[in-house]
């Protein structure tokens, strides 16, 4: 079992917020716990093209990915940040906001791509 095995159990714990709850404490510790607090504040919000989840700053997740920090060097994308376990959640609870247009963000896209580009572009 993977950690995005357990990822994928949150489907099972639909209508039961306490029991996910404790999945998540359980499963993802505080990262989990973060997750059950913007899914209950209402921070998930899916635009068209993405899930975006705002914390300090706006995230966008797709999948299995996520533009944080935590994601991309504290976990590697080896594991699921506290945005895309929000966004599971969310996706379980049917708790997001609809934004019906695009989110378009450049840095994000070529992130997710893979690109690098040398200080001096930005
Ligand atoms: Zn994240």
């Amino acid at each position: 079992m993977t950690i995005w095995n357990d990822l994928r159990k949150i489907e099972e714990l639909k209508g039961d917020e306490f029991g996910l709850y404790r999945y998540l404490l359980e499963k993802f510790g505080k990262r989990g716990d973060k997750a059950f607090f913007y899914v209950r504040e209402g921070h998930v919000k899916r635009y068209r093209d993405f899930f975006v989840v705002v914390g300090n700053e706006e995230y966008i997740v797709d999948e299995k990915f996520c533009t944080c920090r935590d994601f991309q060097i504290n976990l590697k994308a080896k594991k699921p940040c506290s945005h895309i376990i929000a966004v599971e959640v969310a996706k379980n609870l049917g708790k997001y906001d609809v934004i019906d247009r695009y989110y378009i963000d450049f840095t994000s896209i070529s992130a997710r791509r893979g690109w690098r580009f040398g200080a001096g572009l930005r």
